[in-house]
């Protein structure tokens, strides 16, 4: 099934630019860092992980498991909160999952991404559903 909830626009700064022109154009970008060879998310300029300046976009093929998640019935339409791992960035990001049965969804499910459009024509967030 398909919830039919309004998205919000995303807060856009210079800083995560590249991450929402990404996702409004299909892609999944992530951050890596060129001194410790991590990714991270959300994307930060700065590494999280070393403290360094260097860090790039670089494009995840999508595809991930749910590590944790969590439905929300007390509200209409009812929505999936969830961690998924990013399994070629070997991250973790808050998102939901939609184009699903909710009852059937369980830890380790495998997921890609997908792009829901958002209140702003134009302008799209990453969510996963079952892969
Ligand atoms: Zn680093």
């Amino acid at each position: 099934m398909t919830d039919n909830r309004e998205i919000p626009t995303p807060h856009i700064d210079e800083e995560t630019r590249d991450y929402w022109d990404g996702a409004s154009a299909g892609k999944l970008m992530v951050k890596k860092c060129r001194s410790c060879g991590a990714a991270h998310h959300y994307p930060r300029t700065i590494c999280p992980h070393c403290g360094s300046d260097d860090t790039y976009y670089t494009e995840s093929n999508g595809k991930g498991v749910i590590y944790s998640f969590s439905v929300m019935r007390r509200v209409q339409p009812n929505f999936a909160i969830a961690y998924v791992t990013v399994e070629d960035m070997e991250i973790k990001m808050m998102t939901n999952i939609i184009n699903c049965d909710f009852d059937a969804l369980e830890i380790g499910q495998a997921v890609k991404v997908t792009f829901v459009e958002t209140q702003t024509a134009g302008v799209s967030v990453p969510m996963f559903e079952p892969a």
